[in-house]
């Protein structure tokens, strides 16, 4: 059978390793091969992909997205990209904004003229929810004006709309996703769900953030995965496709779910001051993927936090030396800093 060659870009990273060991796990689509290409940044984590080292198709390649050489190389040898490699997270895009435009735009750009050059197939664009700001009430359509807030999130808009903007100028095969925050198994310790976990199970005070009423739309890392796959399959040429599932939780009612998963009280959480820029609420409206492409979240929030917890409860060997090299370097991250 004829292979589809994918390149997945930051596929060392949370979702990336994510979908790479779905693509390629039992219950992955049949003729796929798959290429990583990741730099490995702070946030990747090649143990992420023990589970697929040796799937044939598999190959791992060490590299910068911002690279035009060897993205032009590899482009050329793959039929579909799935971009995932972005430098995150928000909260340290006060500090790092370079690092934002330099991979986040230019290595987005990088990829795109490459994927023109060669005649790529087909392009999928990895965005995210921040790049609409922040909403009081209602839900974003993909219609939706973007007006990111922080830095980062200004980074992820530039290089959602180069990528459009290549569809509409070339006629570039390119698919756009912007899914809200997610969760799960092999998330780093330094997100937010991590770090309150693996801290409520060490007996170690957690931080919330002001009130603890910025609210945040969650989704499993499952769900996501399976969405962008649709959009891979299925999706249609210069569309954007929301994924989400409809979880909106403050902060506060977050840690509250979470200190009675890990058995604390209150007593465990510090509240600290609010950071610059903290957008108020996001929210996504999925409804075109769930009518164009049959999209179902199918794990609900309770399910799916109960899971991750106990994946945090058994796998202590994975995430404690990320979380000690974290604490150690005092971390770049939001939670960690605090
Ligand atoms: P992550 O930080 O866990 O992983 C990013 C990966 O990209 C890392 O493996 C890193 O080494 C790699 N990388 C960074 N710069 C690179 C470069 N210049 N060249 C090659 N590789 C590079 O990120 P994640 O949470 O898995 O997010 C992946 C994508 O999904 C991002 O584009 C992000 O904006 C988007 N997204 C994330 C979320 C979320 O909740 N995490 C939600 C919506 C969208």
């Amino acid at each position: 059978m004829t292979k589809t060659r994918i390149l997945v870009t930051g596929g060392a990273g949370f979702i990336g390793s994510h979908y790479v060991r779905t693509l390629l796990g039992p219950d992955g689509p049949p003729g796929v091969g798959v290429t990583v290409l990741d730099k490995l940044t702070h946030a990747a984590n090649t143990n992420n992909l023990d589970d697929v080292r040796h799937a044939p198709g598999f190959s791992f390649v060490r590299g910068d997205i911002c690279d035009p050489h060897l993205v032009g190389r590899l482009v050329a040898a793959h039929d579909q990209v799935v971009h995932f490699a972005a430098e995150s997270p928000a909260g340290g895009s006060l500090q790092g904004v370079d690092g934002f435009i330099h991979t986040n735009v230019l290595g987005t750009q990088i990829l795109l003229d490459a994927a023109l050059r060669s005649g790529l197939h087909t392009f999928i664009h990895i965005s995210s929810d921040h790049v609409y700001g922040s909403i009081r009430a209602g839900s974003w359509p993909e219609t939706d004006p973007l007006r990111p807030n922080s830095p980062y999130s200004a980074s992820k808009a530039a290089s959602d709309l180069m990528a459009l903007a290549y569809h509409r100028t070339h006629g570039l095969d390119v698919r756009v996703t912007r899914c809200s925050s997610n969760y799960g198994h092999h998330q780093s310790p330094e997100k937010v769900i991590p770090f309150f976990i693996t801290g409520l199970l060490e007996g170690r005070a957690v931080p919330l953030y002001g009130n603890g009423l910025n609210i945040r739309d969650w989704i499993h890392i499952d769900d996501h995965v399976r969405g962008i796959e649709l959009v891979r399959t299925g999706g249609r040429p210069g569309e954007v496709y929301n994924i989400g599932a409809g979880n909106e939780l403050s902060h506060r009612e977050l840690a509250g779910l979470l200190l009675r998963s890990c058995g604390a009280d209150w007593g465990m959480v510090r509240f600290v001051e609010d950071r610059e820029g903290h957008d108020r609420r996001y929210s996504v409206d999925f409804t075109k993927i769930r009518r164009e492409l049959a999209f179902a979240p199918r794990k609900d929030l309770a399910t799916g936090l109960a899971e991750t917890v106990d994946w945090y409860r058994t796998h202590r060997s994975w995430w404690d030396p990320l979380l000690q090299r974290a604490l150690r370097g005092g971390g770049d991250h939001e939670w960690i800093r605090s």
